[in-house]
């Protein structure tokens, strides 16, 4: 089992089971509201609980044409996940995690938007968009 929390603590929970995959975001909006990329971690919405701090998660809904809402701690700013039920998943900021994690990245996604003073310099494949070819943020 995993554990994940918030820089203040507030919010925690846990991740059961082997999560799916982990892939870099440089889309504008995690550079902007995780760093200058943000390690999403995606697997089993089953498999995801939240143990507190409910009554601390903001909400931030992007315009329209993002459909995805991106939740944070109302108290420390930690970015914590992007809303994606709908989809039957969690997606999760893995710099949340507290605990280590077995699943090793395996994409860049939205590369194109990623800042011109950062280089990539690993061997994880790029993508210009999703690798699934579908809007995620
Ligand atoms: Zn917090
Ligand atoms: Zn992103």
């Amino acid at each position: 089992m995993m554990k994940g929390s918030c820089a203040c603590g507030s919010v925690t929970f846990q991740i059961t089971g082997e999560p799916d995959n982990l892939s870099y975001c440089h889309c504008s909006r995690c550079r902007k509201t995780a760093g200058v990329f943000a390690p999403f971690l995606e697997g089993s919405i089953d498999d995801f609980k939240l143990l507190s701090g409910a009554e601390n998660i903001k909400r931030f809904q992007p315009n329209p044409d993002m459909k995805y809402v991106r939740c944070f701690c109302e108290n420390c700013g930690s970015a914590l996940w992007v809303e994606a039920e709908s989809k039957g998943i969690y997606d999760i900021v893995a710099t949340t995690l507290d605990t280590d994690l077995v699943t090793r990245p395996m994409a860049h996604i939205y590369a194109a938007s990623k800042p011109n003073w950062h280089d990539i310099t690993d061997n994880i494949p790029i993508y210009a968009e999703h690798y699934r070819n579908e809007t995620k943020d």
